[in-house]
């Protein structure tokens, strides 16, 4: 059986706690390799190695810095197919989607190249007599990024590509459930000319984590996964005093207006809802027609849809979508079903029963949809993370505007719509972090910042973009007087820029 240790100093090392996780192939349902969970020992272990090798890292020159990010991702685009294979057979998901997912990662990865741009800080001449005021943005030294099992290639990205930028050491701790390809970017970037013990890759658990946490040595700390995670890490990060954003679980509402293009509008909730198998932060899980004939309307075409949605194996090129996670993610998906038809809610579509003929095993299910839902019920509030859309019908505008931005969840939202007083309207009054006007799953481009609210954000910044830049450093700011000698005498009050 295939072992997967950790990547520090520049090489994979073995664990040496002597505990593993299994890492399941979804399509088939199979044990593939076996994971190492790090010790509180072996992180410590990791971050001090990491802690050396900064030094040197943040004072290199911001140009020989993005010259390694370039070459990464000559590197990266060498190796795609290689990779987007792995990140398919770990995760479950279709290889062009793996395809998608290392191809957002490597934009962030684009923007960073801009590094010595991006760095520089404001200065301004003659703030006081012979007084100029500069700023300068310094790396912070070790920084760390717990991420989740749904974007392995992708969110590593977001996470250290503009840290490493910026001068900082990193530790990643990928989801153990999907480790391949973190480890194979670490690889990558060592390939293309990164110093030893700036990317490491520490697997692990939740003692890994607390380790990255508890860590005083460690400055700031950047996690993606689900919403009691993010809030846990968000308070015990802030407890050694680290920078910490921590983005959770979402529940993206798509609201139908009565003039929407019902076909455009049917392919977007296809793709959104049911892509990934629904694995997706970002993914369409409520649909809100507003007015009775919309969603009439809306069922009578959805229900083919997902009646003829195409389930197949990862490296089925033609599938819609491929198998879930692990087998839990499978069962906790058909037990929120089964509420669902408890609570009262139509189950027009049940991809419960699907199997996959020669992959038995595998951890399959079909598309599901709920109509009829309300606002009550735990389908509704709470996150499912698999391949079922809830209809909540609307009477009119108000009410469907009322539903993101009373929800607990802030990730995403969409208006579909031909009107550009409704969508206007919707994009400012909305309570949502990131809005898609007929664009079904709005994550913005690596230039711009992407973050939820309420509970789908905690923290004041926002990854990638600008906030990224501003996350990874720390600002110092220089009021220097020339020429010195300018005589004013003591002063006692505190001093005024005359
Ligand atoms: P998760 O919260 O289970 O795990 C995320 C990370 O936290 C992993 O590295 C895991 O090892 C670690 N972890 C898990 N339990 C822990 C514990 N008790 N203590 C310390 N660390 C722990 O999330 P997941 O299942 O890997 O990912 C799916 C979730 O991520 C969904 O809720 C999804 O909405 C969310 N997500 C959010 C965004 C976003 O940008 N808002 C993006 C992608 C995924």
């Amino acid at each position: 059986m295939r072992t997967i240790g950790h990547f520090i100093g520049g090489r994979e090392v073995e664990g040496k706690s002597g505990c593993f996780a299994d890492v399941f192939e979804p399509m088939t349902g199979e044990v593939q390799a076996k994971v190492a969970l790090a010790s509180k020992a072996e992180m410590r272990a990791a971050v001090l190695n990491a802690a050396e090798a900064q030094v040197a890292w943040g004072n290199t020159n911001p140009q020989r810095r993005a010259r390694v990010l370039m070459k990464f991702l000559e590197l990266a685009n060498r190796d795609y197919d290689k990779l987007a294979d792995c990140l398919a057979r770990e995760h479950g998901k279709t290889v062009p989607d793996a395809k998608g997912d290392i191809q957002r990662g490597l934009e962030v990865i684009e923007f960073a190249c801009g590094i010595p741009h991006l760095m520089k800080g404001e200065y301004t001449e003659g703030a006081g007599p012979g007084i100029d005021i500069y700023s300068m943005r310094q790396a912070l030294g070790v920084v760390a990024g717990i991420t989740p099992f749904n974007f392995p290639a992708m969110i590593p990205m977001w996470k250290f590509g503009p840290a490493i930028a910026c001068g900082n050491a990193f530790i990643l701790k990928p989801s153990e459930r999907d480790p391949g390809v973190p480890m194979m970017l670490a690889a990558l970037m060592i390939e293309a000319g990164l110093p030893p013990g700036i990317l490491n890759v520490v697997n692990g658990d939740k003692e890994a984590v607390d380790a990255i946490l508890d860590d005083e040595d460690i400055k700031a700390v950047g996690f993606v996964g689900s919403s009691p995670i993010a809030q846990y890490i968000y308070e015990r990060a802030a407890a050694t005093g680290k920078r910490a954003q921590c983005f959770g679980g979402a529940k993206n509402h798509a609201i139908i207006m009565p003039d929407a293009d019902m076909d455009q509008t049917v392919d977007a909730l296809i793709g959104a809802g049911y892509g990934s198998a629904g694995e997706r932060c970002m993914a369409i899980s409520v649909a809100v027609p507003v007015g009775k004939t919309t969603a009439d309307r809306l069922m009578e075409k959805l229900i083919p849809r997902v009646e003829s949605l195409k389930i197949g194996t990862s490296v089925d090129p033609s599938a819609d979508f491929g198998p879930l996670v692990t087998k839990e993610a499978v069962d906790r998906v058909k037990n929120y079903v089964d509420i669902g038809i408890k609570e009262g809610a139509t189950l027009a579509v049940d991809g419960r029963g699907f199997k996959m003929q020669g992959y038995e095993n595998g951890f399959y299910m079909g598309g599901c949809l709920f109509d009829n839902v309300t606002k009550d019920m735990r389908i509704y509030k709470e996150e499912i993370f698999g391949p079922v859309l809830s209809v909540v019908r609307a009477h009119d505008y108000e009410e469907a505007l009322a539903l993101p931005s009373d929800h607990d969840y802030g990730n995403g939202v969409a208006i579909f719509t031909r009107d550009g007083d409704a969508a206007r309207d919707f994009a400012a009054k909305v309570n949502v972090g990131m809005v898609g006007i007929n664009v079904p799953i709005p994550v913005p481009i690596a230039y711009y910042t992407f973050g939820g609210w309420k509970k789908s954000g905690f923290g004041d910044l926002n990854q990638h973009g600008p906030d990224s830049i501003r996350f990874y450093t720390k600002t110092k700011t220089v009021t220097a007087r020339w020429p010195s000698g300018v005589k004013e005498g003591a002063e006692f009050s505190i001093p005024l820029m005359k």
